[in-house]
């Protein structure tokens, strides 16, 4: 945790600020540990000040390494800004955060003080953004549970269930393990269902031989997994649907073997791009390959037309290339891939040969 107050630190040099306000909750317990639901911190290059409320007074004094002075108060604003210097200061916030009531209240509570408030970008999202070996395998251990959970409740069965049953099984699978919860609310959609990427589970029994698209992620110890398979039902599938498939599962396996440090998200999407419009689908591939994983369910860096940043290792990110054939089916496979200095590594352990599953 302190290599992170360090590396916030020199970010802060980096800028030219005299300190940076974080206020994200993310954020905040990212650069210090602290899981409450209510803190602030400012950090300078001398100054590692954390302030929150009197409920976490002891959660507080658990939870932070002791270079970080503790400091008590209902009113968070006021506390930070009352221990400000008269300044001249230059004061980064984050404002992509910060709400515009909470910047005038900032320059309010400042007063007459010389102190400018510096909007500074995403500082500590950047930094969020690599990932150190201890969080690689948070993520892993997430992945893996996903990954058993997805066993047990589709394992049994999913044909004559409903789609949002087996949607609630996963995220019961996922809890019973040990999980926070699902990462996000997990899609199960089943035929032309299939076909809406961000589908929402219905109370409408899975057919025999049909494509399911099945995209999940566990929260566990304050980190996300994400993953998707598309399985089929047992009974007559559509030629159609098996050819989208494979054309998806090259793609993604092109891809992937493309995930390295060096190119660009941009770079890494164009190739699983090319093969799915060499295939004749490119109007049904309308989002981007991929997306950071981390804290947080959808990240930094990103895997798409607008990806200019090269990836570095300790990236952790989705390739999850899909189509998507309105009225008919939709098929994407996707897996959680952490990015090395000579390649990557798979964190998700689930094969990706078409299933048949009853
Ligand atoms: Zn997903
Ligand atoms: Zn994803």
């Amino acid at each position: 945790m302190t290599a992170r107050l360090e590396a916030v630190r020199a970010k802060v040099a980096e800028r030219e600020l005299g300190a940076l306000l974080v206020s994200n909750l993310v954020n905040l317990r990212w650069l210090t540990g602290f899981t409450g639901s209510n803190g602030a911190a400012v950090v300078g290059a001398e100054t590692a000040r954390f302030v929150t409320d009197f409920r976490y007074l002891t959660q507080a004094a658990a939870q932070l390494d002791p270079v970080w002075e503790r400091e008590i108060e209902t009113d968070l604003l006021k506390r930070v800004t009352d221990g400000l210097p008269d300044g001249p200061l230059k004061l980064g916030f984050d404002d992509a955060h910060v709400t515009v009531a909470q910047h005038a209240r900032l320059e309010r509570l400042i007063g007459e003080r010389d102190i400018e408030l510096v909007a500074a970008g995403a500082i500590v999202e950047q930094l969020r953004a690599v990932k150190d070996p201890d969080e690689i395998e948070r993520i892993r251990a997430a992945a893996e549970l996903a990954d058993e959970a997805f066993e047990e409740v589709v394992g049994a069965g999913i044909v004559g269930r409903a789609e949002r049953d087996v949607a609630l099984d996963l995220e019961v699978a996922m809890r019973r393990r040990g999980a926070e919860g699902a990462s996000f609310p997990p899609i199960v959609a089943a035929g032309a269902h299939g076909a809406l990427p961000h589908a929402v589970p219905r109370a409408v029994p899975i057919p025999a031989g049909t494509l399911v698209v099945i995209d999940w992620g566990a929260q566990l110890d304050g980190y996300a997994s994400d993953c998707t398979r598309t399985v089929a039902t047992a009974g007559d599938l559509d030629p159609r649907d098996r050819e989208i498939y494979d054309t998806v599962l090259a793609a993604q396996e092109a891809a992937l073997a493309a995930v390295r440090a060096g190119p660009t998200g941009q770079e890494v999407d164009a190739v699983a791009r090319a093969i799915i419009d060499d295939a004749g689908h490119a109007e049904h591939f309308g989002h981007g390959l991929g997306h950071g994983v981390g804290m947080e369910v959808h990240e930094g860096p990103r895997l798409s037309k607008q990806g200019k940043d090269a990836l570095v290792a300790g990236n952790i990110v989705t390739v999850e290339p899909g189509i998507y054939v309105p009225g008919a089916g939709g098929v994407r496979i996707e897996d959680l891939v952490a990015v090395t200095a000579d390649g990557h590594e798979v964190l998700n352990g689930l094969p990706k040969a078409l299933r048949t599953v009853h």
